[in-house]
């Protein structure tokens, strides 16, 4: 693994930006005015380390969301900056934020929007179709061997499962070989099976194709996939955890559970870390 034990959210942000796919600068995101205003990110400064797996847990409301689609250009901030590599957001015009999208970012969802009419294999080569780019073939045939679909290539969306439709769409991501693949729930609408495929192959394209993701997620143990789990309360960053386990991510969220939520669901003790060492990035020697 590339990632080295970072100290914190804001040493990470801090890091030579060279080590960084992307980075948020004191990034506030603000929605409606008045009594319908809403600080969905409060000043959240942060780094995306290259050639890593990140996810991003929360609370539901938490700003999972809008981190996402502030640090993929797909929304605008109210305040700080916002930096794919070295390239500020901010400063770039509609359409060059448009082709640095198209180019260097990918994205995954939770309801894996693919075009119905066209073939898996079609809905893969989408976006270089798009930016009129002829595939590099190797590449794509690296991306297709690894979500092991060649035989279904020829398939459209509703002759696959949901797991297999989630990895024509993580191949759709990567086909451009973009700098940072965002993925929002990736494994939200699918079982413990196919999730554990998915899961598998963004770790894949990490480890053994270089490429870097950042995953918003709930569960634990898809956490556990990850190389660095990154915990947002509130729009703010409340902690993070390198090589994580989904049981560490459990005894992390366990510890700095609110009131109310360890009231309907006591913990189980989890003896012997603290969530303030965790939150500092300690590795815990296990
Ligand atoms: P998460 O993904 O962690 O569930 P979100 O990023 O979707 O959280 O939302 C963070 C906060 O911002 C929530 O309070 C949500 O209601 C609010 N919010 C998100 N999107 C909008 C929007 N388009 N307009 C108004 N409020 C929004
Ligand atoms: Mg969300």
């Amino acid at each position: 693994m590339t990632l080295a034990a970072p100290t914190s959210a804001e040493a990470l942000a801090v890091l030579p930006p060279g080590d960084l796919a992307a980075r948020g600068v004191h990034v506030t995101k603000v929605y409606g005015q008045g009594n319908a205003r809403v600080v969905a990110l409060d000043m959240i400064t942060l780094g995306i380390p290259k050639g890593a797996y990140t996810a991003v847990m929360g609370p539901s409301g938490s700003g999972k969301s809008t981190l996402m689609h502030c640090l993929a250009g797909l929304d605008s901030v109210t305040s700080g900056e916002v930096y794919i590599g070295d390239v500020a957001l901010g400063r770039l015009s509609d359409k060059r934020l448009t082709r640095l999208r198209r180019d260097r970012v990918g994205f995954v969802f939770q309801m894996f929007n693919l075009v119905p009419t066209l073939t898996a294999a079609e809905n893969i080569t989408l976006p270089l179709d798009i930016a009129g780019v002829k595939p590099d073939r190797a590449w794509l045939d690296t991306v297709i061997d690894t979500i092991g679909l060649r035989d279904r290539l020829r398939h459209r969306p509703a002759e696959l499962s949901g797991g297999q439709q989630q990895r024509v769409a993580c191949a759709r991501a990567l086909a451009t070989r973009p700098d940072i693949i965002f993925a929002d729930e990736p494994t939200g609408n699918l079982d413990s099976r196919s999730s554990a495929e998915v899961l598998s192959f963004l770790r894949r394209s990490v480890r053994e194709m270089g490429q870097t993701v950042v995953m918003v997620t709930h569960d634990p143990v898809a956490a556990g996939y990850a190389d660095l789990v990154i915990f947002l309360n509130d729009g703010r960053i409340a902690g993070q955890l390198a090589e994580p386990t989904a049981q560490r991510v459990l005894d992390w969220l366990g510890q700095s559970a609110p009131a109310d939520a360890a009231a309907s669901d006591p913990p189980e003790p989890a003896p012997g870390r603290s969530a303030a060492g965790d939150s500092k990035g300690k590795t815990a020697g296990q």
